[in-house]
This record gives C-alpha cells, sequence and structure tokens, in this order.
C-alpha cells in the first residue's frame, strides 16, 4: 500500500503542472490537465463513480459508501490542489528518495537542507525522505495530497468487506497556487456536507482558523507646480504618503512580530507605494483573526484618512478597502464535528493533534463561506514552493491512515 502511495507521488510530481499568476484563463495553465486526465483514469480504475474533468480542470470523482440505504451518515470530501508554485519551477522534476536518513544535512544539487535550519528534521531520523535534486521544487505541495487521498481511496474501496463508511467525494483543483482554485468550484455538484483540503503541514496538523483580511488602496492627489515657482501652490502627494506611512503602527507590521510566540496576532502592511508629486498610491493589507479587531483596524484606517485630509485640505486623498477573505472559524464553529473527527482520527492513529492557525488564507475558508465547511488536514509535506522542500514518507503514510479514519468515524457517530 505504501509502495504504491510513493509510486504514485513520484509519477505526479514529474508532471509540470504549474500555475501562473499572470493568465486570465482557468485553468491558468493548460498542462494542468495533464495530471487531471491521468488522476481520472486512477479513480476510474480504482473504481470510483461519476469521474468527471470539468473544462476549468477540476477533477471530481464518488467514492459509494457501503453502509445500510437509511444511513444519515453525510458525504464527506476531500480537496487537493494539483497545481504547483509560480515562484520555483515545477519542470522536469527529479525525486529523490533518501532511504533511511542518518541525521544531519541533505545535499542536493546547488542548495543544502541544513538540519540546524531544519529542527523538524532530527524526528525523521531513520526514516525514508523525499526531496527534488535541489534544481527544482519538489511539489509535495500538494501532490503528496493527492498521493494520499487516491492511496486512502484505494484502501477503502479493497477494503470495503472489512471496514465500513459514508460516501466520499474527492475533487482535485487547478491554481491553487495563485489563489483561484475556488473560483469554478461547483460545490452543489461536488455534493459533500463536509470537507477536508488535504495540503501541507507535518503529521497531526488541523488548521481550521485563518486571517480575516481586506485589502486597502490610498490614492493621494496633490499638484504640481514649478519648483521655481511653486510658494502656496505645490501641493506634494508624496509627502503626504510619507506621513501616512508614519501612521501605521510599527509594531503592528509583519516584520516585528515572531510567529511562534505571537501566532495570534494581526498586522497592517504595507506591499507596495508608488507615485510622483502629483499621485501617490499606496497599496496596504489588513490582517486579524478577531474579527472585531479587524473591523476595528478598518476602522483605524478610515481614522488616518480623516486626518490626513484634516492636515492637507488642499489634496485628495481616497482610500478604498476591500474584504478579500474570512476567518473560516465562523463557519466551523457551527459544524463542530467536521473538526471533532478528524482530530478524533489523528488521535486513533497515535498521533498528538495540532491544532494550528492559518497565517494566510486557504481554499478551504472560501468554500467553508460557499456553503461548504472545509478545515484543512496535513499532507506531510515541508520547506514549501522551496528548492528544500522535503517530504517524509512516515508523514505521508500518517495522511492517508487519517484520510481512512475519517468517513469510518463518521459512520460510527451515525449508525
Ligand atoms: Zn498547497
Amino acid at each position: 500500500m505504501l509502495e504504491k502511495m510513493v509510486e504514485r507521488f513520484l509519477e505526479y510530481v514529474k508532471i509540470d503542472t504549474q500555475s501562473d499568476r499572470d493568465s486570465k484563463t482557468s485553468p491558468s495553465t493548460k498542462k494542468q490537465f495533464d495530471l487531471a486526465n491521468i488522476l481520472a483514469e486512477q479513480l476510474k480504475a480504482i473504481g470510483l463513480s461519476k469521474v468527471s474533468v470539468s473544462i476549468h480542470c477540476y477533477v471530481m470523482g464518488t467514492l459509494e459508501g457501503n453502509l445500510d440505504k437509511k444511513s444519515k451518515v453525510p458525504p464527506i470530501g476531500f480537496i487537493a490542489h494539483m497545481d504547483t508554485s509560480p515562484s520555483v519551477s515545477g519542470a522536469d522534476v527529479k525525486p529523490i528518495v533518501h532511504k533511511k536518513y542518518q541525521g544531519g544535512d541533505i545535499e542536493l544539487k546547488g542548495i543544502t537542507i541544513k538540519a540546524d535550519e531544519n529542527p523538524e528534521l532530527s524526528r525523521y531520523i531513520n526514516c525514508d525522505i523525499i526531496t527534488s535534486d535541489g534544481t527544482t521544487l519538489l511539489g509535495a505541495d500538494d501532490k503528496a495530497g493527492i498521493a494520499e487521498i487516491v492511496s486512502a481511496l484505494e484502501f477503502l474501496q479493497t477494503n470495503s468487506e472489512k471496514l465500513q463508511y459514508g460516501t466520499v467525494k474527492i475533487a482535485f483543483t487547478p491554481d491553487e497556487e495563485v489563489g483561484r482554485s475556488t473560483e469554478h468550484f461547483d460545490v452543489k455538484k461536488f455534493g459533500a456536507k463536509y470537507a477536508y483540503t488535504v495540503d501541507g503541514g507535518e503529521s497531526g496538523e488541523i488548521e481550521s482558523e485563518n486571517f480575516n483580511a481586506a485589502k486597502a488602496v490610498w490614492t493621494i492627489i496633490g499638484k504640481n507646480v514649478h519648483p521655481g515657482y511653486a510658494g502656496g501652490k505645490l501641493v506634494n502627494a508624496q509627502k503626504i504618503a510619507a506621513k501616512l506611512i508614519g501612521m501605521f503602527p510599527h509594531e503592528e507590521s509583519p516584520e516585528m512580530i515572531d510567529e511562534k510566540t505571537e501566532e495570534d496576532k494581526g498586522y497592517y502592511h504595507i506591499y507596495k507605494t508608488n507615485g510622483d508629486v502629483e499621485q501617490t498610491t499606496l497599496e496596504s493589507i489588513i490582517r486579524d483573526f478577531d474579527s472585531g479587531n479587524f473591523e476595528q483596524r478598518k476602522q483605524r484606517m478610515w481614522n488616518w484618512h480623516n486626518e490626513l485630509r484634516r492636515l492637507y485640505p488642499k489634496a485628495k486623498i481616497e482610500l478604498v478597502i476591500e474584504d478579500e477573505y474570512k476567518n473560516m472559524k465562523e463557519v466551523l464553529d457551527k459544524h463542530p464535528e467536521v473538526v471533532e473527527v478528524a482530530v478524533e482520527a489523528i488521535e486513533s492513529l497515535g498521533i498528538r493533534p495540532l491544532r494550528k492557525r492559518i497565517r494566510g488564507g486557504t481554499d478551504g475558508a472560501r468554500l467553508s463561506f460557499m456553503g461548504l465547511p472545509t478545515p484543512n488536514l496535513f499532507a506531510g509535506g515541508v520547506n514549501f514552493h522551496s528548492r528544500t522542500e522535503y517530504v517524509p514518507i512516515k508523514n505521508m503514510s500518517d495522511a492517508m491512515h487519517t484520510i481512512v479514519k475519517i468517513p469510518e468515524i463518521f459512520a460510527k457517530r451515525y449508525q
């Protein structure tokens, strides 16, 4: 079973599925179909029904449950993404299996996975670890998730005499790395009541909280006059922008936060400033787990806006704040069994569940607000979007067994 999962994983990572931020099409790159079509064939071979690949490159399929027809157990979904990050090449991936890792640095072509920078490596002594050859990313994000889901489904199917489970739905999506994986996700067609994304993280991790997020764009319009004759006339938009930047509380910027000890702290962040005397724009974001604090942060920005307008009556100062995504906790709190079952599944394997907060967004957050409560489960990999990305096979095995357990636990709960 394990060997076959690894074999699948090694097959998937060799297929280039990099997504493209600048593309306007869906999927953002055609090559994602190369993997989608292979997966659809494999799902059919395992015995899934209703297997489809949509025109936007979403693979879906159903593993029929084996419970009594009257059973009320809800259909449960598992989701992983097929694309890899545009930040590092995902072409010609040459995965290396390091058998029985003996500790210390892992030397790859032109790059080293350093033991002192990766203290978690010490947990994997005597484990088999997979990396790329060092020239590309590996793509365990999220092809480990795909291999685990496919293998878990095969496990359920081949053990259907022994195990009891309700209907399991699966979806493999394109374009997660460019933030568009839910754009054409048909929640109704998917047909699950709850789902789990299987994406990233070490054994035991479960994420059911993410930031509330907004984007705030400031436009400052000044007045340009020849500096030789500018007395009392020139209004320098850049100087107003400098004043504005000074209003952002320095202690609440991302670079001032220690994520290890201040995991729950939100921030303001200016990521782009562009301008001249006549017009300066400043693009910023607001992040906070707590929705009350989040609203207060927005209000605070409106206060700066008022203050600037008072200080610079001759300039035109505009602020547009747009919400980007919300904390899925809001939805998941209404369906506590989703996370409870995942925790129970992880514990049943003798693994310690690690509840984590995502200091960013996630597919699951969007899906949760689209009516499909979806926390995130670990897929086992480390150092995503990097040439030092790696995945211990043990973590993949843990993830696969967690996926098998979840439908079983749901079946028991509803009997
Ligand atoms: Zn991912």
